[in-house]
């Protein structure tokens, strides 16, 4: 254990959303006496992707078996409903309907539902009558109903996850940004790191660590290129060393107050198995208010939720990215698609009207917006599962989209598990 100044710590976590809070959490509760302090840019925690999103616990639908996603999925629904019971946090269990509209979907509906069982997932088939009888709103040929679907509030459980930490004696670091990640000794042995932060006023300091753990969400790339990390072995892009964060931009309506019984389940469209996004759903939200979203646009700037929000640095990023160009051209479709949707509500609503024919244009109250940041390898591949890079005294989450929230906590039990075997006793 560090006897040092007071800017050396054991561990270090950048990034102040559920998977940093969770992860900093489970490494005070492993290491009890260790020095902790968790890294956040912003003046506040869960700014970006953690406090935009739909609310959903998911339940592991569409994960392959044996998939990090499948696998943290799974637990983390468990672990989710686990911790807000016991911590009196809001969360509801409706279950989910994955509503089918023609023939085709059937098809897709049926893999799906193969999918849920390899997984383990209590599940039901339903035909268009016994859909109707539960949600007499909604409208399809079949439906798949997922009864382990939640809905929760991950801003509140990152802020309680914040307040487990710093009783443990875990020290939070509001807005301050690491600039400048650099290799340093600890004793005659270890090689731990060096960060520099910067605040709002442009004042500049350090702090050194033994390990770091960086969930650095949208800048993810950066970090790790700051750092000098190595992807992780890859199941996913065989031969593919670099990867970039493309911001999708996820746009929402919060329908208006005569909709908030509209729907007793979740309800989703099947969605394209080509495609990582599960389509424009319906969801009801433990405040009591129901959204349809989110589609996916590509974004122009990582942090931005204005729809002209520009930075010249993210732009710049994304068009001199050939994964990019790659990704969009083999999906001109899609991509089109998802473009109207933004610019038009008709074309919004219409997707939502395929299996909800009752909404109209005057229901869609409140737009609300996320961005999700999806790593795409340079061969233009999504990265598809959750993706880890290191160095010898780091690790970085390179990809943690959804359900990434779903599975905060056993993400972050994994995270120290691989500390563990990497520390090899330097922190007792
Ligand atoms: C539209 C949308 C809908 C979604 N729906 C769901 C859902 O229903 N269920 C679900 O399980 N998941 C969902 N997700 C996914 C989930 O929200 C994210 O995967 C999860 O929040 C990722 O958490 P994070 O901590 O990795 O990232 P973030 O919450 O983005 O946190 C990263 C943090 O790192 C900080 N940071 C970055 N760079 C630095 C730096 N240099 N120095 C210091 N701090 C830094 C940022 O400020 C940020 O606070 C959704 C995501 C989106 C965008």
């Amino acid at each position: 254990m560090s006897t040092e100044s007071e800017d050396v710590f054991d561990f270090a976590i950048i990034g102040g959303g559920i998977l940093g809070v969770s992860t900093a959490w489970q490494f005070k509760k492993r290491y009890p006496k260790s020095r902790i302090t968790l890294i956040e840019k912003e003046p506040s925690l869960a700014c970006h992707q953690t406090g935009h999103n739909s609310g959903v616990i998911h339940a592991g639908v569409y994960y392959q078996p044996g998939s990090f996603k499948s696998r943290f999925c799974l637990e983390g629904n468990r672990a989710t409903r686990n911790f807000c019971q016991t911590q009196h946090l809001p969360f509801r269990v409706p279950g989910k309907l994955v509503v089918a509209t023609d023939d085709a979907e059937v098809l897709r509906l049926n893999h799906l539902f193969q999918n849920c069982q390899r997984n383990g997932l209590e599940v039901e088939r339903l035909g268009a009558r016994e859909l109707s009888a539960l949600e007499p709103n909604i409208q399809g040929v079949g439906a798949i109903r997922v009864f382990d679907s939640g809905i929760a509030d991950f801003v509140a459980i990152t802020g309680r996850l914040a307040e487990l930490l710093q009783a443990m004696g875990g020290q939070i670091r509001l807005g301050q940004r690491v600039v400048e990640v650099s290799d340093c000794l600890f004793g005659e042995h270890w090689v731990g790191k060096h960060l520099v932060l910067c605040d709002g006023k442009k004042r500049f300091s350090r702090i050194q660590a033994k390990f770091v753990v960086v969930c650095g969400g949208l800048a993810a790339d950066r970090l790790v290129k700051m750092d000098g990390a190595k992807l992780d072995n890859l199941n996913d892009g065989v031969g593919v060393t670099s990867f970039r964060v493309v911001p999708f931009r996820g746009e929402y309506f919060i329908l208006s107050d005569r909709c908030c019984e509209l729907v007793n389940h979740l309800i989703y469209p099947v969605p394209n198995p080509k495609l990582p996004f599960l389509g424009v759903h319906i969801t009801p939200h433990v405040d009591g208010s129901v959204s349809i979203g989110p589609n996916a646009v590509v974004g122009w700037k990582r942090e931005g939720y204005g729809r002209f929000n520009v930075s010249l640095r993210d732009a710049w990023s994304l068009l001199s990215f050939p994964g990019a160009w790659r990704l969009l051209s083999a999906y001109p479709r899609p991509a089109l698609d998802e473009w109207m949707s933004s610019w038009f509500k008709d074309v919004f609503l219409r997707r939502v009207r395929r299996y909800c024919p009752s909404l109209t244009l005057s229901d869609l109250a409140r737009p609300h917006v996320g961005v999700r940041a999806q790593a795409v390898f340079s061969n233009g591949r999504i990265v598809n599962d959750f993706l880890f890079a290191r160095t010898a005294s780091s690790l970085h989450v390179c990809n943690a989209p959804s359900p990434a929230a779903t599975a905060a906590i056993p993400i972050g039990q994994y995270l120290v598990e691989e500390a563990e075997k990497m520390l090899r006793g330097v922190i007792v």
